[in-house]
């Protein structure tokens, strides 16, 4: 047994209080590659102990702006330094495609830290000019925040949560998914070798259920962050309200590619398919409905037919792997699962839609291309959150809307036209947080990202991190003159 995961509380690593554990999966084969604690109340209790008095003591929440900067981006180093180990723990853990993690998955956790440090220090509270009144805005640190992260890319989630809620000033419990423990584990020893004061980051393995419950229903914790399913996010928040917890939710998606014939279709080709299948389709973000216009349906489903035959399933540690195994074998039943439904209902499965053959172990699963689909069906409606694309022809501009609108989610929407007047008009149009005109997702750290409808609730990123989530705003008003006091029981 190779890999041993541990608690990280107060600065130490420890074992649960009832010394329970659970199995570690490799996705490429479904062996177990380890052991991780597993987190109960108990445990959960210690951490959030930890975090309070850490918090309460101000050694960190007081910590001079500059200094306290200086430390988060010291852990943006300590990322750097540790890349290389951190991307073969999440290659095996997650099954990622290698280049897919090297590339962009560990650069951008330590470019969190780094972006999280810089805007530290760009945080200014405005003041209102009022006749004989001084009014100004601050913000204070919260307390603990409470991070509950999910699988997919699970290093880089859980730094874009831990970052800004270090760099306000809050201490943190962060519990990982537990499909995903092994690079949360380095998280902690990365926080371990930065030696910042006892208690500001402790991290509890464990289940939803067990682990993640009793994290939000504790009284001492303020605020919660979690990603993940939008379902699990309904329970949490029900399960927070009866301590008044302030929630950040960032939930799943069902995000439209909308491709009008304009376009230029090789990039649009090109982007479409990145958006669906990179992360072996397990992101939230991914363009899982295509609304193909119908003037170029034909040919644009040639092309992709060809692009998605030709995608290269493989081992996640093989650099020219492309699509590697999903998370868990619990996953690809999901996934399977939405093939049959969409096939009852009366879809195409074109290509793809089961194991690929040759691969007899692991949670493989072929990219798939789902035709004939109506946007009513459940494939077009739910996320799958795997390698499947459905994809739906449209007339007008308005129905192209209509469609991408007709459906609970609402996190992107991308667009893919040449005619920057319709471009604008349908950006306006969509219901939802974020889009991207002739693009895939590339984020700037800058710009609010959150979802709307069933996709989340409230932005993280930029200055919204901050001033919507991680801070309490405050405002002070104070007389700048002898003003008129009413005077009662005189
Ligand atoms: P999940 O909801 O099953 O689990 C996410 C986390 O919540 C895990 O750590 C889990 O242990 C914990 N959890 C489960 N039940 C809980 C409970 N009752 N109380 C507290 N914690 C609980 O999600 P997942 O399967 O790990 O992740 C996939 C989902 O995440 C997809 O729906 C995807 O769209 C979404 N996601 C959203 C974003 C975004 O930014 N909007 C980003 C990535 C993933």
């Amino acid at each position: 047994m190779k890999y041993y995961t541990r608690h990280f509380i107060n600065n130490q690593f420890l074992e649960s209080h009832d010394g329970g554990q659970f199995d570690i999966l490799a996705p490429a084969t479904n062996e177990t590659i380890g052991h991780a604690a597993s987190g109960k109340p108990a445990d959960i209790d210690a951490a959030v102990r930890a975090a309070r008095m850490a918090f309460d003591s101000g050694v960190w929440s007081k910590m001079p702006v500059e200094l306290r900067s200086r430390k988060i981006r010291h852990i943006g180093d300590l990322i750097i330094k540790h890349a290389d180990e951190i991307a073969e723990l999440e290659i095996i853990d997650t099954g990622i495609p290698r280049k897919q993690i090297t590339g962009s998955a560990i650069p951008r956790a330590a470019e969190n830290f780094y972006f999280f440090a810089e805007q530290l220090k760009l945080l200014e509270g405005k003041s209102f000019k009022g006749d004989g009144w001084h009014n100004y805005v601050t913000y204070r640190p919260v307390g603990v925040a409470g991070l509950i992260t999910p699988w997919n890319t699970p290093f880089m989630l859980e730094t874009w949560k831990v970052a800004p809620a270090l760099a306000s000033g809050n201490c943190v419990v962060l519990k990982p998914a537990e499909w995903s423990p092994l690079s949360a584990d380095k998280l902690a020893q990365i926080f371990q070798e930065a030696d910042l004061p006892a208690g500001v980051f402790n991290l509890v393995h464990g289940f939803g259920e067990s682990a993640g419950a009793p994290l939000v229903a504790h009284p001492d914790v303020q605020l919660i962050s979690f990603t993940g399913e939008t379902t699990t996010g309904m329970e949490i928040i029900r399960n927070g309200a009866s301590t008044l917890k302030r929630f950040s939710m960032e939930l799943g998606g069902k995000s439209p590619a909308i491709i009008f014939p304009d376009t230029d279709i090789d990039r649009a080709l090109d982007g479409i398919t990145w958006q669906i299948f990179s992360l072996n389709g397990e992101r939230c973000t991914a363009n899982s409905r295509l609304l193909l216009h119908r003037n170029i349906f034909d040919r644009f489903v040639e092309k992709l037919k060809e692009r998605v035959a030709g995608i290269k399933v493989g081992n996640p540690d093989d650099i020219s792997t492309e699509i590697g195994p999903l998370i868990h074998p619990e996953h690809w039943q999901r996934v399977r699962r939405y093939i049959d439904i969409a096939r009852n209902e009366g879809a195409e499965i074109a290509l793809g839609g089961d194991r690929p053959p040759g691969f007899e172990k692991g949670n493989y699963f072929a990219p798939t291309l789902i035709l004939n689909v109506k946007n009513e069906m459940r494939i077009a409606q739910e996320e799958v959150f795997g390698p499947v694309l459905a994809v739906i022809p449209f007339e007008s501009e308005e129905e192209a809307i209509r469609l991408a609108n007709d459906v609970k989610y609402g996190l992107a929407g991308y667009i893919w036209t040449n005619d920057s007047a319709r471009a604008h008009r349908l950006a306006e149009a969509l219901e939802c947080g974020m889009v991207w005109i002739n693009s895939h997702n590339v984020r700037d750290l800058r710009l609010p990202f959150g979802g709307s409808k069933y996709s989340g609730i409230g932005r993280e990123g930029g200055r919204w991190s901050f001033e919507e989530f991680y801070f309490d705003t405050k405002s002070i008003q104070i007389p700048t003159g002898e003003h008129h006091i009413p005077k009662i029981g005189v």
